[in-house]
């Protein structure tokens, strides 16, 4: 059995590893892993690291508790230290919409097996004494952290290669076409026959999924993000806020050389050809605004570095994951809507299960392609 992984970022190589390393994968498996650029450095270096399950779409959260399960053992499945931290993940409230937003979360997401705990104004001066004397209120939870972007597709690639994957980095892709039994995968200097093809292109997925005839609303966008010099270690968890407008939206965590990585507010457009995505300075001024509302002591500090990145956020916010409604033998796994850090693992562990098996862990039915089946393809 060949299968073709389109795509090399979390969720390709992710899935490469998880197929190579699943107990049921047949003897004679074979999995190329092709990107038409360098492992990892597509929407996945660019990430904030956010490793958070808080704040999440109640549909994915069994996915997302799946998926931590797996950041927590990544060293020991790679053999590498992705910078995996668990040192939680705390929330700021400013308002009282916000702090409703917050009561309701927590309240309702027992019930999907997350346990957050709601802090008040003296909680959170005594826990979290960086925060504004503006914050009225937060939410901790404990378990979330952050993991290292440029670390962890390239960890997984080199794993899944000692298992045997066959990479094919910097590979252009000429086509892409069903076949009598399987696809055909046309590149420069080689034609690659396989008998499933995976399709984890990224923000780049819904041109692929809508060449293959089954078209999804997919719309790319470029978060914006920078940090700063590096600060004396003062901040443990990833912060954020409760936030009602994008323009309040502000997410920071300080790594364990010093810096400020910070993000937030809204994003920049980004065509996808070719793809890349650039930062508005202006946008990074009304971000170390919102910023120092949130951390005072940070009104002083200088900005080194400012990225952005392509990422694909489709029209409902939900990923496309699962089998192909329209191709036997196709699978999808693209559009994570800027959450797609935190699910990486297991939307690789998922995908792995679903191709090999065609059971699931946890319940992908509601990211199915077949939701759009209405959708008109757009003739690219
Ligand atoms: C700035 C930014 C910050 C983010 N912060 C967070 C965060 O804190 N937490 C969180 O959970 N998520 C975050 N996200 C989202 C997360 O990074 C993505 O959801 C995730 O990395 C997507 O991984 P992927 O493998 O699907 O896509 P990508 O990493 O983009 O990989 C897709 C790959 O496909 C390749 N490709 C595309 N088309 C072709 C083709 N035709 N032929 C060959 N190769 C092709 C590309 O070169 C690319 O390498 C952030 C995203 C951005 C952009």
């Amino acid at each position: 059995m060949h299968i073709a992984i389109l795509g090399g970022g979390l969720m390709g190589t992710a899935s490469a590893f998880f197929l190579l390393t699943h107990p049921k994968a047949p003897k004679s498996l074979k999995v190329t892993l092709i990107d038409r650029g360098a492992i990892g450095a597509g929407a996945t270096v660019a990430s904030f690291g956010n490793v958070r399950r808080q704040g999440r779409d109640f549909r994915q959260m069994a996915l997302a508790h799946h998926s931590l399960a797996l950041w927590i053992r990544l060293e020991t499945l790679l053999g590498r230290d992705v910078e995996f931290r668990a040192t939680g993940h705390v929330r700021a409230v400013f308002h009282q919409e916000a702090l409703k937003d917050m009561q309701n979360f927590a309240s309702a997401a027992l019930q999907h097996g997350l346990e957050i705990d709601q802090l008040d104004q003296a909680d959170i001066r005594r826990r979290f004494p960086f925060l504004s004397k503006d914050v009225i209120a937060g939410s901790f939870s404990p378990q979330d952290g952050s993991g290292n972007p440029r670390l962890v597709a390239p960890a997984f690639a080199r794993a899944a290669v000692r298992h045997g994957l066959v990479l094919r980095d910097h590979t252009q892709v000429v086509s892409i076409r069903p076949a009598s039994s399987g696809f055909r995968i046309e590149a420069p200097d080689e034609v690659i026959e396989a008998d499933l093809l995976l399709n984890t292109a990224g923000a780049w997925g819904g041109q692929v999924a809508d060449r293959l005839g089954e078209p999804a609303p997919l719309t790319p966008y470029a978060p914006q993000m920078g940090v700063t010099e590096p600060l004396e270690h003062r901040i443990l968890p990833v912060v954020g806020v409760w936030a009602h407008k994008a323009e309040e939206v502000i997410y920071c965590r300080q790594v364990e050389r010093g810096n400020i990585v910070f993000g937030g507010g809204p994003r920049e457009d980004v065509t996808l050809t070719p793809g890349h995505a650039k930062v508005n300075p202006h946008r990074t001024l009304r971000q170390l605004e919102v910023l120092t509302r949130l951390i005072p002591a940070l009104r002083h500090t200088t900005v080194i570095r400012t990225w952005s990145g392509c990422e694909g956020y489709v029209d409902d916010m939900l990923p496309v994951m699962g089998p192909s409604a329209r191709h036997d033998g196709l699978f999808h796994a693209f559009g994570f809507c800027g959450h797609g850090f935190q699910l990486g693992p297991g939307v690789g562990a998922e995908m792995a299960e679903l191709i090999l098996t065609g059971a699931s862990l946890t319940d992908t039915n509601p990211f199915h392609i077949a939701r759009f089946q209405n959708e008109t393809n757009s003739g690219i």
